[in-house]
């Protein structure tokens, strides 16, 4: 059974494409529902242990309330090299880490247009982007303001405001180099440049299919 993490910019794609790897694969999909809020912030700080080690142990116990041998995607896991110790301390198991990719600029744009549902967290956008080799469609719920799936109300993101996605975007650029240089090495990642959204998700898939291939697990 496949254990992937998912990691990637802010407002990159995490949550649609975790959950449609989760729908592709049948795979229990676990990410961080905020129940404290002063772990709720995405921002990515160096040096809060309390915080790294809040993080880690939220996804071992999700995992371990899993059935024995059952594979799992995470989402938004690790963020920076003090979480990757904890999870190595812990002995967290994963086959694969993606780490999805979008320039500073087309993130902004995407940012500036997100809602989300916060219930069954799904991310919508209204705004097409055309930027260079960065083609989104708009992703906009049926009725202006409505979840498609529980009807809910969408809401932005107080973090997708301007300066905090700056500030999130060069944490992103800060922390990943020292992951990727530990994942890299490790054998066990790629980085998917996200250029066209959704509909990126199957060349993602041929992506997952041959690295497992390659590696036979
Ligand atoms: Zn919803």
């Amino acid at each position: 059974m496949k254990k992937l993490l998912l990691i990637g910019a802010p407002c990159v794609g995490k949550t649609t494409f975790s959950n449609l790897l989760s729908i592709h694969y049948n795979l229990p999909l676990i990410y961080y529902k905020a129940k404290n809020p002063s772990l709720s912030s995405s921002r990515n700080k160096r040096g809060n242990p309390n915080r790294d080690s809040a993080y880690c142990n939220y996804f071992k116990q999700a995992i371990l309330e899993l059935p024995l041998d059952s594979g799992y995607i995470i989402a938004g896991f690790p963020r920076n090299i003090e979480q990757v110790m904890l999870m190595h301390i812990e002995n967290l198991q994963y086959d694969l880490v993606i780490d999805l990719f979008q320039p500073e600029n087309v993130v902004i744009l995407k940012a500036k247009y997100r809602e989300i549902c916060i219930p069954c967290n799904t991310s919508y956008n209204s705004q097409e982007i055309s930027i260079g080799e960065y083609q989104l469609k708009s992703l906009a719920p049926k009725a202006i303001g409505k979840c498609d799936h529980c009807e809910k109300d969408l809401v932005k993101r107080p973090d997708d405001e301007f300066s905090h996605i700056k500030r999130r975007y060069f944490d992103y650029i800060v922390n990943y180099e020292d992951l990727r240089k530990y994942f890299e090495k490790k054998d066990k990642y790629f980085i998917f440049n996200v250029t066209k959204g959704v509909e990126d998700f199957s060349r993602l898939v041929g992506e997952i299919e041959s690295f497992y291939a390659k590696n036979k697990r």
